[in-house]
């Protein structure tokens, strides 16, 4: 499973954050991204980050795989 964060679409609401911490990080203005080398989720966080997709009110976050 791999997950993906359009910049564009992120509010800064840090909800993804809440559901999935080890996932999302915070640039330095607020926005949300995918922590380097994370973008492939390890069977114990898909759970969570699929939450995390769920959950963020501006649809920016994508699952595949
Ligand atoms: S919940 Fe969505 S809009 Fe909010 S910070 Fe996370 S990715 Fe951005």
């Amino acid at each position: 499973m791999k997950v993906a964060l359009d910049a564009k679409r992120c509010q800064g609401h840090a909800r993804c954050a809440a559901f999935a911490p080890e996932t999302f990080v915070f640039d330095d203005e607020g926005f949300s991204r995918v922590r380097e080398g994370f973008e492939n989720v390890k069977p114990e966080l898909q759970e969570k980050v699929r939450r995390a997709c769920t959950n963020c009110p501006e649809g920016a976050i994508t699952i595949s795989g």
